[in-house]
């Protein structure tokens, strides 16, 4: 039985935890950020406050990427900025969580001597333990990967964003192995979230005010739930049963656009190897499902897709996006190039740019091929192309895209296209900024509209990066 003084000191500790506060600093991808969102969610139900900076914190966690070298080397340049901080506060707690922890595991604790916690991105249910575990004196790992975890039951608490677009987690983890990824190490196994739990999460976002969502996976067109449990608990289903409803990227995408018209739907990433006609109609027949696809390339020469083992030669690349064009004649489309891949030869790099001079791209985000520790690339293939070469393909990929975008752009002047407004622009107050349904990004005058509004805008010039229009006073397609 507790006396009284050990009541007062319970009391006394849980009000010490209450008031402790938490940053969180997001390095890499969207899926991060969302991670980011879910991490929040849980501290604070916990009891913690999230705090506006990393200097009003208590508890400062750097959420992490590893799929390149130096997106790892800058994680650890901001943990050493940490320093003089820790040494006027030693109670000060310092966690790294995501991809770099993953990769890590306890070796970070040793590397970085300011790190007092290490967590994987499928174990931040067990923050506040790992937290009470370092408030006892000892450093704390937790990076367990897990075959079930989809935080399917955390409503993120959405951070620093403009209360118009959100993300949407549908999937976790990737089983693809592409040779040259990391993800597969980091985030564990593929698994599908409730389907259900993704709608509500969509009709509570369009609730408090969201009009975009893009829903999220390393790789959404193989999001599978098989009635009653995600795509891992496949092998224990029986596939013949009657009840059984399976739930496919499809049908997802068409459950979150009938969740209301007003509520854009985008997703990210598509796999040339999975990406089936059925999403694409599903695309093509919703006016509220964005006419946009981001399809990574990642290089033009079949030798080197087999070697990064994509899934997909050239041709089969080629006939994904005639395929997109046939049935979304408007769509906008995006991809991933990697630069000087282990021993892509200059034949094969010109591979790379004729498959990117045939399709045009929109947007392209290119990268010099950068080996990760224990990948099957960094096993099997020497990382052989000398780095000025590499950068030397890279310039070429480079001015080659910012042509295309231009060309791009240009094409669109004097079209009208409906938009959602989400912001004022940086430079002017009176000029506000949206994105039309391609996800380009356009500015335009207004002093009336506000974020979460549609508006009809016609081009009226551009740059490579952005359009340039004006207000339209015809009603948009959504009839605002
Ligand atoms: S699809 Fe390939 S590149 Fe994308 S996360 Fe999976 S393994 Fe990595």
């Amino acid at each position: 039985m507790m006396n009284n003084t050990e009541t007062e000191n319970t009391i006394e500790l849980v009000a010490e935890k209450k008031t402790k506060k938490f940053f969180v600093e997001t390095y890499g991808c969207q899926m991060n950020v969302s991670d980011s969102e879910i991490v929040t969610a849980l501290l604070q139900k916990d009891g913690y406050e999230s705090a506006a900076s990393s200097e009003d914190a208590d508890i400062v966690l750097i959420n992490t990427c590893a799929i390149r070298e130096n997106a790892e080397e800058r994680v650890r340049t901001r943990i050493r900025d940490f320093k003089t901080t820790k040494k006027h506060n030693p109670e000060m707690i310092i966690g790294v969580l995501g991809c770099m922890a993953e990769r890590l595991k306890t070796k970070l604790l040793e590397e970085e001597h300011l790190v007092d916690m290490v967590v994987g991105p499928d174990a931040y249910r067990s923050l506040p333990a790992l937290i009470a575990k370092i408030e006892g004196g000892e450093k704390a790992v937790n990076v367990l990967l897990s075959l079930e975890e989809t935080y399917s039951n955390i409503n993120p608490v959405r951070l620093a964003g403009n209360g118009i677009t959100a993300f949407i987690t549908i999937m976790r983890g990737c089983d693809n192995m592409c040779s040259f990824c990391v993800v597969p190490f980091t985030r564990g196994r593929e698994r599908s979230r409730d389907p259900e739990s993704i709608v509500n999460e969509a009709k509570l976002l369009f609730e408090q005010g969201y009009r975009e969502v893009t829903l999220l996976g390393q790789n959404v067109d193989s999001y599978k739930w098989f009635g009653g449990g995600p795509k891992r608990d496949f092998e224990k289903v029986n596939t013949e049963s009657k009840d059984l409803k399976v739930v496919n990227f499809a049908n997802l995408l068409e459950m979150v656009a009938l969740v209301n018209p007003l509520l854009r739907v985008r997703f990210s990433t598509s796999n040339p190897q999975d990406m089936t006609d059925e999403v694409l109609h599903t695309i093509a027949k919703y006016h509220n499902i964005c006419k946009y696809v981001h399809l990574p390339m990642q290089s033009g020469s079949s030798r080197v897709l087999e070697m990064m083992n994509r899934g997909y030669n050239r041709e089969k690349y080629l006939e994904r996006i005639q395929a997109i064009r046939a049935i979304i004649p408007d769509c906008g489309i995006s991809t991933d190039v990697i630069a000087g891949f282990c021993s892509e030869t200059d034949e094969e790099h010109k591979e790379t740019v004729s498959l990117m001079e045939m399709v045009k791209f929109d947007y392209a985000y290119m990268f010099p091929y950068s080996e990760r520790p224990a990948t099957p690339a960094a096993k099997k293939y020497k990382d052989d192309v000398p780095e000025d070469v590499k950068l030397k393909r890279m310039q070429e990929i480079l001015a080659m895209q910012r042509n295309h975008s231009m060309i791009g752009n240009k094409a669109d002047i004097g079209k009208t296209f409906e938009v959602l407004v989400e912001g004022h622009s940086k430079r002017s107050k009176e000029q506000v900024f949206g994105r039309n349904t391609q996800n380009k990004a356009i500015i335009f005058a207004s002093e009336k509209h506000k974020p979460g509004d549609y508006v009809h805008v016609r081009v009226t010039n551009c740059t490579s990066g952005t359009l340039i229009g004006e207000l339209m006073d015809a009603p948009t397609p959504n009839g605002l």
